[in-house]
């Protein structure tokens, strides 16, 4: 076992965790800064990001960051904390502008003016792009510049599993280099979790198997708050049978949906923004369509019933330009060109908008009067609340990048004031860590963990999914509490060290069990719908009752529900048409 000192250890290497390290070896180049990641740097999920990121670039044409605002509020079906979308509109175009000097190769046109596309629930176009390309394109800026940084060290392929916490302060990180199995523990002052969002404890979903939602669990593990949980966005066009994303991009650029009898349905439901409506309502949409019997189905894409998302109108040399990842993941993933024919989609579970409850410089409080000191949470695993029930497109990756900064700046200034840690202190919780994977190891006989993973994210797609109801959500819950006990007994196979897959699995099972059931118990709680929280028997919002965030917390075996204010600012929630 290796014990590490770092002034701030950076736990994610997506969009949040880079741009929080950038941040704070700007902020004060002395100091020490570690990047841990499970996954090499660049295999984080936000490389996949595909549409691109808000912004309101040009104030006075039809924009301004006041509509930004207000349709992001909006969109969260009133459930954001405004203050905090305050934020996020007046910082984002400084991000582009920033990303543009670090080289991101954005679309221009004449002049060198950045292009800006359509994107749901938007009321201008205001999603700058790198073709489809956008997260590869940030990702790899920032990656390229913290290389040359040399107080920074990227750790890749070291998996946390244990959170150090002690009287409300960060104490340490446990981690398991992949690469060896050994145990190495980072000790720092400060640390920032930016370990992404978990809707891969659903079947059908569009995001990267790593997203497990390890950094959440951890930090539940440890006694912090998490918000609004229940609320899972389910993106209405992923491509069948295998979920890749399908970017909302297409529709920006024009394409449209359509179900078996050919009509554009979403006339239906959202008369004025057709097929760029809020993703909530086009989810909704699709499923409604497919349940009243005009959804599509072909046995060249499974058992899926699906709608087709029509681009053949856009044009060969447009999708070229503008969508050639798109073009090629249709190609590959179902043998479509989609300049020739309409490519079949479905909704399918895409982003999480609750996650580590964080005030609003994302700074996570466990409960305690003033929060936990050295801890924050950057990126989709924290929950300001920007997103509210319900997030807009290309909302995501500003709100990375825009608290990745925050956080990056805040970390950087306590690590720098603050003593040195010692890790002598927390000797006793290393070891039995230390002693929970190696018992994991060495127990000869259980359950093959596989079998758990397959029945939870089966039990989450059924029971929590687009439309949810009280039946359902119990029989899910009943099964989830029966998996995590199942969970106690499972064995892992491969008894090696080096790069142990199977043990790094197992670890992400278990924390995928432990938030599925916070999921579940958040939407049983909450009985009304609001946003990506669809509930049949409560069809409506009820501001009256709802208007609230749910607060988790762990409470021994169960999970506790209490609830804090949302942030209203300058718009008073009102009836949501589109
Ligand atoms: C296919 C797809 C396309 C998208 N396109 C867009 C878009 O165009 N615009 C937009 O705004 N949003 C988009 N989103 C959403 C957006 O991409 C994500 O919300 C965002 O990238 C999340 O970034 P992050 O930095 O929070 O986390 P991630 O990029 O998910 O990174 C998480 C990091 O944490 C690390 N990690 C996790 N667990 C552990 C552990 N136990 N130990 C060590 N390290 C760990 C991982 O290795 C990784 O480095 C898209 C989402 C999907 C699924």
């Amino acid at each position: 076992m290796e014990v590490l000192e770092y002034d701030l250890v950076v736990l994610g290497s997506g969009l949040a965790g880079m741009r929080a390290a950038l941040q704070a070896a700007k902020a004060d180049d002395k100091l020490k800064i570690a990047i841990v990641s499970k996954l090499h740097a660049m295999r984080s999920h936000s490389v996949s990001a595909e549409g691109g990121i808000s912004g309101v670039l040009y104030t006075g044409e039809s924009d301004s960051a006041k509509l930004h605002a207000y349709d992001t509020i909006k969109g969260s079906d009133y459930l954001s904390d405004q203050d905090a979308v305050e934020i996020l509109v007046g910082n984002a175009p400084g991000e582009i502008k920033l990303f543009d000097n670090l080289g991101v190769p954005w679309n221009k046109g004449e002049k060198g003016k950045i292009e800006l596309r359509a994107f749901g629930g938007m009321s201008v176009p205001r999603t700058a792009f790198a073709a489809d390309k956008t997260g590869f394109f940030m990702l790899s800026t920032l990656y390229d510049t913290l290389l040359g940084m040399p107080n920074v060290k990227f750790f890749h392929e070291y998996m946390a599993t244990k959170l150090f916490v002690e009287d409300s302060k960060f104490k340490g990180l446990f981690t398991i280099d992949m690469a060896t199995g050994d145990s190495v523990v980072f000790v720092s002052k400060a640390c920032i979790i930016a370990t992404g969002g978990f809707a891969r404890i659903f079947d059908f979903t569009t995001t990267a198997h790593s997203s497990t939602g390890d950094g959440i669990a951890l930090a539940y593990e440890a006694g912090m708050q998490l918000k609004d949980m229940e609320f899972v966005q389910f993106h209405p066009t992923a491509l069948v049978p295998s979920g890749i994303l399908i970017t909302e991009a297409s529709r920006g650029e024009g394409g449209y949906l359509v179900n078996s009898k050919g009509e554009r349905f979403m006339e239906r439901y959202a008369k004025s923004k057709m097929e760029l409506a809020p993703r909530d309502i086009i989810s909704r949409a699709i499923i409604t369509e497919i349940e009243a019997g005009r959804g599509i189905k072909d046995k060249r894409f499974g058992n899926y019933e699906y709608v087709h998302l029509d681009l053949r109108h856009l044009g060969e040399a447009k999708i070229d330009e503008r969508l050639p990842m798109i073009k090629e993941i249709s190609m590959k993933m179902a043998g479509i060109d989609p300049s020739k024919e309409p490519i079949p989609v479905r909704p399918a579970a895409h982003f999480t908008m609750g996650g580590i409850n964080t005030d609003i410089k994302g700074r996570i409080s466990a409960g305690a009067r003033h929060g936990t000191l050295g801890l924050w949470a950057a990126g989709e695993c924290g929950c300001i609340s920007v997103h509210g029930a319900n997030r807009l497109g290309s909302n995501s990756l500003s709100q990375c990048v825009i608290w990745g900064r925050i956080t990056g700046n805040e970390a950087a200034r306590f690590a720098s004031t603050s003593k040195k840690p010692s890790g002598n202190r927390i000797m006793a919780d290393i070891e039995k860590e230390e002693g929970r994977i190696n018992s994991l190891l060495e127990r000869k006989e259980g359950e093959n963990p596989y079998a758990i993973r397959e029945e939870l994210r089966r039990t989450m797609d059924a029971s929590f999914g687009v439309y949810r109801n009280s039946a359902a959500m119990s029989r899910g819950r009943k099964k989830v509490i029966e998996l995590r006990k199942r969970f106690k007994n499972i064995v892992v196979r491969d008894k090696s060290r080096v790069y142990n897959t199977n043990l790094r699995d197992a670890l992400e099972i278990g924390n995928a069990v432990e938030l599925a059931l916070v999921v579940a118990e958040c939407a049983i709680n909450r009985k009304e719908t609001r946003g990506a929280h669809s509930r049949k028997e409560y069809p409506k919002r009820d501001d009256r009752s709802w208007l609230k965030h749910t607060i988790a917390q762990k409470s021994g075996n169960r999970v506790k529900i209490t609830y804090s204010k949302v942030e209203i600012t300058k718009w008073q929630p009102e009836e949501r048409k589109y």
